[in-house]
């Protein structure tokens, strides 16, 4: 794409883009139609106030900072400068269109309880102005509406929501636009914040270090990812997906969360490949459904509004969660005494993100075992990964609590130690997050506790000391689940599974 600074008059009224999840300028809806139109504005507001969303996690706001420093520079390359501003958007934004002469406003849609009323209120406020407001569907491949049961309401299971979604992903996805040249407007001399006035990054203490050696925010960041999976790791991710060793994933969730990338681009690479190798076919198609939950996912929060906080399923609400702190600290620490477990928690706290197979696992073990709140691990995982994202942590949650739609049933618990085998044979994983038992074979790698005492002593391993003993024995935590799960039977009529 080239800037350019021609072509309109000085005169010419400017357009705002108002940049949000999506920090991108390829395939961007908003400043597509912006750029069309005229010379191109472009402003982020960091949102603060009671009703505006959840005040963003500790890895996310490391990510925003980063990812803004990128957007900001690729925008100044096409000469256009990115306005900076914190606060309320209801006010900022009126304000901006009026001091830069703006005859529109565009912005991508979102479809989260507490921004629907806020981009409407300024929606309407903009259009008495005599202001055009163009909102675009650019976040997901259908828009929470569109795809409908045969009576016209939402899906509430997968299977057949992502029947009827895969040809609608398919046609918007072809309609993928490259943004048109950038006119550059010569906006009054507007103050911006400055980022590092943000205090985005963490200081006393930095624990970022893992976060930055692991990921490249940023759209040229996001679209190596996307090459680099076509390229070496679509052939194999049907199979390679459940292996936490292996970087056999996309790595694009938190690229996709911050809209570094279209899901068009996405989208349509994945199907390229498959057409151009047809060995693809199953693997393709099987990365092209893990797209469909995200999709799903978003359908869900727009439909529920309170499923972010609250269990889907009424009857689990009266749920008799435990409250324990010092459990939720062994978990958040990774010191729970179940290997992959602890793997898990690790990874997550060293790079932002954890395995999804792992994640299911550590998910299972906080509300099953520890018989947390599965808002609890939500909260955690919201506050460390660099991908957490409103719609599909609370249905990555509420999947494997049970409570959620098309849910794992409750008393479908993972065993740690098996899932541990079965996808961490080698030990891999484990060991390169949980060195202290590097040297135990595998055996009892993912069984530490069951390990002769002179094997643990010629590996180093002091169960207790240098390694934990589990916080709660498996049998047990299995049967006090399935027990609290009884309880809450005999107390509610409602669905439970
Ligand atoms: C308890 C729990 C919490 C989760 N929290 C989040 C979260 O906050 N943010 C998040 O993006 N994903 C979340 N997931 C889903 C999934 O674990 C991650 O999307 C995935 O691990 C990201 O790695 P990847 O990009 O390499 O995935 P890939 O396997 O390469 O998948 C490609 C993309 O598809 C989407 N996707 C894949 N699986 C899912 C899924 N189950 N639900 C929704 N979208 C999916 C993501 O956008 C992902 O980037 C959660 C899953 C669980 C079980």
């Amino acid at each position: 794409m080239q800037s350019a600074t021609s072509g309109h008059s000085p005169a010419a009224r400017p357009s705002l883009v108002w940049f949000r999840d999506d920090l991108r300028i390829d395939d961007h809806p908003a400043l597509a139609a912006a750029a069309q139109a005229g010379p191109v504005c472009a402003v982020y507001i960091l949102e603060t106030g009671d009703d505006l969303g959840r005040p963003l996690g500790g890895a996310l706001k490391w990510w925003l900072h980063h990812s803004l420093t990128r957007l900001k520079a690729d925008l100044a390359d096409h000469g256009i400068s990115l306005i900076l501003k914190r606060g309320d958007p209801r006010k900022l934004i009126p304000a901006l269109t009026k001091d830069l002469g703006a005859n529109a406003i565009h912005w991508n849609r979102r479809y989260y309880a507490w921004s629907r009323p806020v981009d409407a209120g300024i929606k309407a406020e903009l259009t008495d102005l005599g202001i055009d407001v163009g909102s675009h569907k650019a976040h997901v491949l259908t828009e929470p509406w569109e795809v409908k049961t045969g009576a016209g309401g939402a899906f509430k299971v997968f299977t057949p929501f992502f029947r009827a979604a895969q040809p609608m992903c398919d046609a918007w996805a072809e309609l993928v636009a490259p943004t048109p040249p950038l006119t550059v407007h010569n906006a009054p001399d507007l103050q911006s914040d400055s980022l590092e006035d943000w205090n985005l990054l963490p200081k006393t203490p930095d624990w970022s270090s893992g976060l930055a050696e692991t990921w490249e925010p940023g759209e040229a960041g996001a679209q190596k990812r996307l090459a680099h999976f076509i390229e070496n790791a679509l052939l194999g991710y049907g199979e390679g997906r459940n292996i936490p060793s292996k970087p056999a994933t996309s790595f694009l969730s938190p690229h996709l969360h911050f809209g570094e990338i279209s899901i068009r681009r996405v989208w349509n690479a994945a199907r390229a490949a498959m057409r151009a190798k047809p060995a693809l076919s199953h693997d393709g198609q099987v990365f092209l459904s893990e797209l469909g939950w995200r999709e799903f996912s978003t359908q869900l929060i727009y439909h529920y509004e309170d499923f972010p906080q609250e269990s889907w399923k009424e009857a689990f609400r009266s749920f008799p969660w435990k409250n324990e702190p010092s459990a939720q600290r062994a978990w958040q620490r990774g010191q729970t005494g179940y290997p992959i477990v602890d793997a898990g928690m690790r990874q997550l706290w060293k790079t932002g993100w954890m395995h999804n197979r792992v994640r299911m696992i550590v998910a299972s073990f906080l509300v099953k075992h520890l018989l947390e709140d599965w808002r609890v691990g939500e909260a955690w995982f919201w506050d460390t990964l660099v991908d957490a994202d409103v719609a599909n942590n609370a249905a990555g949650w509420q999947w494997v609590a049970g409570c959620g739609a098309d849910a794992s049933p409750y008393f479908r618990i993972f065993n740690p130690m098996s899932q541990g085998e079965k996808f961490d044979p080698e030990g891999h994983y484990v060991r390169a997050w949980v060195p202290e038992l590097a040297k135990l074979p595998n055996k009892y790698l993912h069984r530490p506790f069951e390990c002769p005492t002179e094997t643990l002593r010629m590996a180093g391993v002091r169960l207790g000391q240098t390694y934990p003993l589990p916080i709660v024995n498996h049998e047990k935590g299995r049967k006090r689940a399935l027990d609290a799960l009884a309880s809450l039977k005999q107390n509610t009529s409602g669905d439970l599974v």
